[in-house]
């Protein structure tokens, strides 16, 4: 088994029992910087390895997340910066370099570039770890993002008259924490091995925090940044969260999104002649996937605060994908009229009730789009709820709605 390690002084917490031999996993490490981690992973090579959050979004289907392990921050973070030789609001049109290690960062530098200063710079890969930092200055460029030990290293050296730590600059935008990467295991791998690399994995970081002055001791001799600015990052890791990814707890009354508040009164009908109903729409029109998320968990944390989540076996029925109403996001649907169209007879419904009770399902949702051709009662007549009663009748927990949107 492969085992994948940044080389950066960031991942010493995480690896630092297992350098030292305090904790043994049956792999062997491989060294890259994240881009390099992130490809060999993806590839096959790795089968277990760090890799950069936004990879692992696009990778989700062939990989599994390891828990309890994430690179992370809830504001400054140190090791990923933007190094300018003017404000970030003077960069529209000018050459901002890119690290070709990092992913995340990128992308994130990218998205606080367009939607926080909103400036179009002209952006430009380059290498930009430690060993690359005199050459790059000779790049012609007006700022660099550069992250790592390359980031500390350049911040001790203040060439730059502008610094923007990245995990900083989201904070203040969305008062949310940041993860940069987490840890994954590609879906073949042996899982077996893979939950004792992932043991072994923990109980070393578990020795690393507790170890943290012995690591700054070595990340000055390997970087030649000073102890106390080593000592200064490391103490930054300690207090997050082990997983590194939600904050403990949300305050009610929090500060949910830019462009629309939660409703107050929880999720109901929206009144289309209420002075909400413009932001909403604001909404629907211009955030996100990621806003809308955020806003989706922020509305999950206002109306449930305890931190309580339950299963059931469920199916969603989608009795129909013909639709009027073209939402944006939806693959799902077909016009009226289309060859495609479909709408399913009340047998086969039945049908995937029984398939359901089969494996023990207590709850149907009927999800479907707004076909013009069912009338109403279509949902409510004798024949769907002798379909379904039939079907499901010890169980009754049916819901419906118009649309999968
Ligand atoms: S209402 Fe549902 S089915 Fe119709 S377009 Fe929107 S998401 Fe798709």
């Amino acid at each position: 088994m492969k085992l994948g390690r940044i080389g950066y002084i960031n991942c010493y917490p995480v690896y630092a029992g297992l350098d030292r031999a305090v904790v043994r996993v049956p792999a062997d490490l491989v060294t890259g910087t994240p881009a390099e981690l992130n490809d060999l992973l993806t590839a096959g090579e790795l089968d277990v390895s760090v890799i950069s959050a936004v990879e692992y979004a696009r990778h989700a289907k062939d990989l599994v997340l390891l828990p309890d392990l994430a690179i992370s921050c809830d504001g400054p973070v140190r090791s990923v910066a933007l190094f300018s030789k003017r404000p970030v609001t003077e960069l529209d049109d000018r050459t901002v370099l890119l690290t070709a290690s990092s992913r995340t960062s990128v992308g994130l530098l990218e998205l606080l570039c367009r939607d926080r200063w909103h400036v179009a710079p002209r952006f430009a890969q380059a290498r930009a770890e430690a060993t690359d930092l005199d050459a790059l200055a000779h790049l012609p460029h007006e700022a660099v993002l550069v992250i790592g030990d390359a980031a500390l290293l350049l911040a001790a050296r203040g060439v730059y008259a502008h610094r923007y730590d990245l995990g900083a600059e989201w904070k203040a935008w969305t008062g949310l924490p940041f993860v940069f990467a987490v840890w994954a295991a590609r879906r073949q791998a042996d899982q077996d091995a893979v939950r004792r690399v992932h043991q072994g994995l923990l109980a070393s970081r578990d020795w690393g925090l507790a170890h943290l002055d012995v690591l700054a001791a070595d990340a000055e001799r390997a970087t030649g940044v000073s102890l106390a600015a080593c000592r200064e990052y490391f103490a930054l890791q300690a207090p997050r969260r082990p997983d590194g990814f939600l904050p403990a707890a949300r305050g009610r009354g929090r500060r949910a999104g830019r462009l629309a508040a939660i409703p107050t009164r929880g999720l109901t009908m929206i009144d289309r002649t209420s002075a909400d109903f413009r932001s909403f729409l604001d909404l629907y029109e211009h955030a996100s996937l990621l806003e809308l998320g955020q806003l989706a968990d922020a509305a999950r944390w206002q109306l449930h605060s305890e931190n309580v989540v339950t299963y059931i076996i469920d199916r969603n029925i989608n009795y129909t994908n013909v639709c009027v109403a073209d939402c944006k996001f939806c693959a799902f649907y077909r016009r009226p009229k289309h060859a495609e169209g479909y709408l399913l007879s009340f047998e086969e419904i039945g049908r995937k009730i029984e398939e359901l009770k089969a494996l023990g399902g207590v709850q149907i949702l009927m999800q479907g789009g707004h076909n013009p051709y069912i009338p109403f009662e279509w949902a409510t007549s004798s024949a769907t709820t002798r379909s379904t009663s039939t079907a499901f009748r010890r169980r009754r927990s049916i819901s419906s709605r118009a649309a999968s949107g």
